[in-house]
């Protein structure tokens, strides 16, 4: 079976503004490297736009009804200092949850081995009531709820290699013993949580790097508590939180990685999808601000998707 690639045209027009890291070159970059002879075996797919139903699983909906409200008609307008919208944004937003979701469906289904959703705006910061840190919905703990609540699964497990913590998304988890996050990040930073500490009911797992960290520095913090902890979960699926802004030339992080960490820390968690739940596993980007930094890692990351890392 193919590995499915879901994007949309459309997430390449939130546009927060003039030197804003999160800017809509990063997701061109992206596309223009899967456009290499290496992908031509990816099964792509156009998002949907995210059903409000979905959205509602996380997010209270008088808080996305004030999210999209807020999205100007023409210029920009802020949610918070690094929140921007511009008029794609909302639409933006909305084709990043109809993508994740579309990716668990298809990946669920059978129809795809694993997916790879670019999209953007990011979504981990999310909060359910709040917007931050570049995020306005948070996709991938949508795409937990979606599964559970379109496809009956009991267990899906959120593993989150970006640099920064996924706030958002373990305020969802820490209270629900029927997911589990994992998180490796650059501690401390932005937004300050993540410390190793902060276990949830056991299903919360924060493996904090100093600044400067390296690949090896990562490899084992994957090796030694995030890989076991999410064998002794066995999840029935398996979501990844791409960011690559741990890349070494990330300019908004301090750790060290490189294109074969990403593609290293892609291999085994396709492993432990394997071992526990088919293979079945949906990951979708988050930051990485270097755009030819992003564009390589991102590469490395659906290169190893489709088996060949
Ligand atoms: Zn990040």
């Amino acid at each position: 079976m193919p590995t499915l690639l879901v994007t949309h045209k459309d997430c390449i027009a939130h546009e927060p503004g003039r030197g804003h890291p999160e800017a809509p070159g990063r997701l061109s970059a992206i596309l223009d490297i899967f456009k290499e002879p290496e992908f031509a075996g990816v099964l792509r797919q156009e998002a949907p736009l995210g059903r409000e139903a979905d959205i509602a699983l996380v997010h209270d909906p008088a808080f996305v009804s004030a999210v999209l409200a807020a999205v100007p008609a023409a210029g920009h307008a802020a949610l918070d200092a690094d929140t921007i919208l511009s008029p794609g944004s909302g639409t933006a937003a909305l084709r990043a949850v109809g993508a994740v979701t579309t990716a668990v469906d298809a990946v669920i289904a059978g129809r795809a081995s694993n997916a790879f959703c670019a999209v953007r705006p990011p979504g981990h910061h999310a909060e359910p009531t709040l917007a931050m840190g570049f995020c306005l919905f948070n996709s991938i703990a949508i795409a937990a709820r979606h599964a559970q609540a379109a496809h009956g699964l009991k267990r899906v497990a959120i593993v989150d290699f970006d640099v920064h913590h996924g706030n958002g998304t373990q305020t969802v988890v820490e209270s629900d013993p029927s997911l589990f996050f994992a998180s490796s990040h650059q501690y401390p930073l932005y937004p300050g949580t993540g410390a190793a500490g902060e276990t949830g009911l056991g299903n919360v797992v924060n493996a904090p790097l100093s600044a400067g960290s390296d690949g090896r520095v990562f490899r084992r913090a994957f090796e030694t508590r995030i890989l076991p902890a999410l064998d002794a979960f066995a999840p029935e699926l398996l979501l990844v939180s791409a960011g690559f802004d741990a890349h070494r030339a990330d300019p908004l992080a301090g750790l060290e990685l490189e294109e074969s960490d990403f593609a290293w820390v892609t291999a085994r968690l396709m492993e432990a999808a394997t071992r526990h739940c088919g293979g079945k596993l949906v990951s979708v980007l988050e930051g990485g601000y270097d755009l030819r930094a992003l564009a390589g890692s991102a590469a490395a990351h659906l290169s190893a998707l489709m088996g060949k890392a």
